[in-house]
């Protein structure tokens, strides 16, 4: 009988590009928290692809980050989430994209697309009338909008552009391999509604290949999209260490993509990488190594 491999397992967790370094404290709390609720299914033996769950969802739940509740507004002042999800062993993925603002943890919903197994990406009302048919919680739209995210539309309604932070993602390794990542996002404030950004996307946001490792980007979405980015970092994961790699993606996305961001990234092996062009991204990694987890920023 073939043996299972036995990994060390490993989770990294980003909080977004594109935050305030006097904001740091208030975001450290947050990743740790969610860093930690990943690994308690990894350390108990779970799967990666819960941990990512498990560990996205902690930050959706956490009103200071832009995804689930505290998620930015829309230029109509309504609330539209994008999530993707991704197992690395048969690349099964899921994902949901301008979902309506009454669901505080997507992430589940693009969990169950993955496991319909009969579509990757649904949208909009669409994405919403699935989530109703298996069984997602639903929420009063109110509790998803912090007063935060009321003052940020109201300035932005005056300036007109469009900004990104705050968004979120996971990326874990378990002992049987398999690696999974996952990435959830209100978009960027004052977004047209009905724009769909790199976090919904399979390949730019989000990847997960168990042979070569997983990644969920932050940062200018277009730019993210126009590169490819998630797919691409892993490509030159092949050949360089985690944190090279990471250096070398956001080069490609600051030069090719002309926009800015970070992302996170474990390799085959466990290996954590990260960087962001930015100047804060929130990230928290936790091992078998490690006590607690650390909170490298
Ligand atoms: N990448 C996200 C988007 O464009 C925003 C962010 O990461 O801050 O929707």
């Amino acid at each position: 009988m073939k043996a299972v491999p036995t990994r060390v397992p490993a989770i990294i967790v980003h909080g977004g590009a594109g935050a305030d370094p006097s904001e740091a404290p208030e975001f450290r709390q947050g990743v740790r928290a969610a860093a930690l609720a990943g690994w308690r299914v990894l350390a108990a033996g779970g799967a990666a692809l819960d941990a990512v769950e498990a560990a996205v969802r902690a930050l959706e739940d956490d009103p200071r980050f832009n995804a689930g509740r505290g998620s930015v507004l829309t230029r109509d002042g309504t609330i539209e989430t994008d999530a993707s999800i991704m197992e690395g062993d048969r690349l099964q993925c899921g994902a949901v994209a301008a979902l309506p603002g009454v669901v505080a943890n997507p992430i589940t919903v693009a969990r169950k697309v993955l496991e319909s197994r009969r579509h990757v990406l649904l949208v909009g009302d669409g994405a919403l009338a699935f989530s109703r048919s298996v069984g997602v919680a639903e929420c009063d739209p109110e509790s998803l909008v912090t007063d935060r995210q009321r003052k940020r539309h109201a300035e932005l309604a005056r300036k007109q552009t469009p900004t990104g932070g705050g968004t979120v993602g996971a990326v874990a390794l378990d002992r049987a391999g398999t690696i999974a990542a996952a990435t959830s996002t209100g978009g960027t404030a004052g977004k047209l509604p009905g724009r769909v950004g790199d976090s919904a996307l399979i390949g730019c946001g989000t990847y997960a290949d168990s042979s070569l490792g997983g990644v969920s980007c932050t940062g200018d979405g277009e730019a993210i999209i126009r590169v490819v980015l998630g797919h691409r970092a892993l490509r030159f994961l092949k050949d360089a260490d985690p944190d090279y790699t990471a250096k070398v993606a956001v080069d490609l996305l600051v030069e090719e993509g002309g926009g800015q961001g970070g992302l996170i990234l474990i390799d085959w092996r466990g290996r954590p990488g990260f960087a962001t062009s930015t100047r804060l991204m929130p990230v928290a990694v936790m091992s078998p190594a490690l006590d607690d987890p650390r909170v490298p920023f």
